[in-house]
């Protein structure tokens, strides 16, 4: 998979991830990778947390970012 930012610049750069939020590939320089905090166990059960990778391309980054400062507002 090529990296699809990359690919509106004209470049084509083998892909190191895919984005979780729209599925292109993403390069190394072009991937934003965050941490999520996942819960396990059932909603009665005992739970616990942990930080999995995440994923996401520059655009999708963008729209995370304002949903978070909207979030918060
Ligand atoms: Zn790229
Ligand atoms: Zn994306």
């Amino acid at each position: 998979m090529q990296c699809l930012d990359c690919r509106t610049e004209s470049k084509d750069t083998p892909s190191v991830g895919v984005c979780q939020g729209c599925g292109a590939g993403v390069c190394e320089s072009h991937a934003r990778i965050t941490s999520r905090t996942v819960r396990h166990g059932t909603p009665q059960g005992p739970s616990a947390q942990s930080e999995a990778r995440w994923v996401l391309c520059k655009v999708c980054a963008e729209a995370e970012a304002l949903t978070a400062t909207a979030l918060t507002l």
